[in-house]
């Protein structure tokens, strides 16, 4: 039977490589819905393409050949087997709970609604019996690597280390947009190809992981890898490591998440070869240079309200950047100026956790001298 399926954030890299993965799978999904912000000719093709019945754009009445429908409807609608949930930033969280809520599976690489409130999506997803698949590559692999989660002692997530692994703190400080946004093996969303310079996205991951796994920060592990083949590996009570490795490509973990539990041939460009790839190269998170890391696991070690205090800092400030508004090294000095004179609560409605989004946000700017 077809799968029946809506993409949120269809004109995103994410999005895109979902639908390359599906139009490859031929009969196996029916779409449903299409959402995009403010690329309405991406989704206009789209919608003429794959046909969904209902779209959702920030300008609806652009929309062409599919009924308008708010990401709210779209994701009350049952008609829905599962929903991509691949918007960026703090947009994914309402419609993913309002997925959970109608007992709509998700395929989930929006990280942001993990790392804000991850201490409700995945109890509530837990009592409506919801799957929650990750599409994010680390998270993904370790999926596929776990058949047991109380045998497990470790996660191992590895990170590419960015365009400026082996660059030094001084050439890392005057980075340009142009150079922060140059990842040596993946071509994503800006925001979070920036997040992957400063390697706040290993600290995002780090926290993704916590939730979706109810593992420990003490015993989640982060090893540099550079040529990003490993994706990420668990270690077992008794020292046995299972890993999961792939070429690069992002069509592998969203195809996994879309398709789960069943596999299918679908995008493999070629088959993977041990004595082509010939080495595989491990080392140390540089600590100094990479601080964000340590920030998000002391903001994961806290809980509560820092997460999301960390998360709204860094986003707002990683768009001053994006914008040419301030150095690389200020997304790190505002996010921690932020974190320090946060005082953390504990059990945020999604209300609050809005609430303290906004403030935080406006506070970051007011820091970085940026307006909106
Ligand atoms: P992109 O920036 O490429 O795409 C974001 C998508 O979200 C676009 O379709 C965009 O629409 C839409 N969008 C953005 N803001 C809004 C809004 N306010 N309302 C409605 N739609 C909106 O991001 P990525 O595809 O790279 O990433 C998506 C998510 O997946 C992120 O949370 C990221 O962390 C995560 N992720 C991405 C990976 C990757 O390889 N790219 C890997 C792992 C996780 P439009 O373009 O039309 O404005
Ligand atoms: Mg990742």
């Amino acid at each position: 039977m077809k799968r029946k399926i809506s993409i949120l954030g269809s004109t995103g890299s994410i999005g895109r490589q979902a639908l390359e993965v599906i139009e490859k799978l031929g009969d196996k999904f029916d779409i449903i819905a299409l959402t995009a912000g403010n690329n309405i000719n991406l989704l206009n093709e789209q919608i003429k393409k794959f046909k969904p019945k209902y779209a959702c754009a920030s300008n609806m009445s652009l929309i062409d050949g599919a009924i308008p429908a708010t990401l709210e409807e779209i994701c009350s609608n049952k008609e829905n087997d599962i929903i991509l949930v691949a918007v960026s930033g703090k947009i994914g969280l309402k419609p993913t709970i309002t997925a959970i809520n109608n007992g709509i599976d998700i395929a989930l690489a929006n990280k942001e609604t993990l790392v804000m409130a991850g201490d409700i999506v995945m109890p509530l997803a837990k009592e409506k019996g919801v799957k929650i698949v990750p599409v994010d590559s680390e998270h993904c692999a370790i999926h596929q690597c776990i058949k047991d989660i109380a045998q497990v002692d470790r996660l191992i997530i590895t990170a590419s280390g960015g365009p400026f692994l082996h660059k030094s703190i001084e050439d890392m400080k005057n980075a340009t947009v142009e150079q922060a946004l140059a990842h040596p093996r993946w071509n994503m969303g800006k925001k979070i190809t920036v997040d992957s310079a400063t390697l706040m996205n290993k600290g995002l991951e780090v926290i993704e992981a916590h939730h979706l796994f109810g593992m420990d920060y003490d015993r989640i592990k982060v090893v540099v890898h550079p040529q990003s083949v490993v994706h990420s590996a668990i270690e077992y009570v008794d020292g046995s490591v299972i890993a999961q490795l792939g070429l690069p490509s992002m069509h592998i973990p969203i195809q996994y998440a879309i398709t789960y539990p069943e596999r299918f041939e679908g995008i493999k460009s070629k088959s993977f070869s041990f004595s082509e790839i010939a080495r595989l190269d491990f080392e140390e998170p540089d600590w100094d240079k990479f601080k964000a890391l340590n920030i998000a696991y002391n903001a994961g070690k806290i809980g509560g309200s820092a997460t999301v205090c960390m998360n709204a800092a860094n986003e707002e400030a990683v768009f001053a950047f994006l914008e040419g508004k301030i150095r690389l090294f200020d997304i790190i000095d505002s996010v921690e100026e932020m974190m320090s004179k946060h005082s953390v609560s504990y059990n945020l409605s999604i209300d609050d956790i809005f609430d303290l989004d906004n403030e935080i946000r406006a506070k970051t700017r007011e820091f970085l001298h940026v307006a909106v």
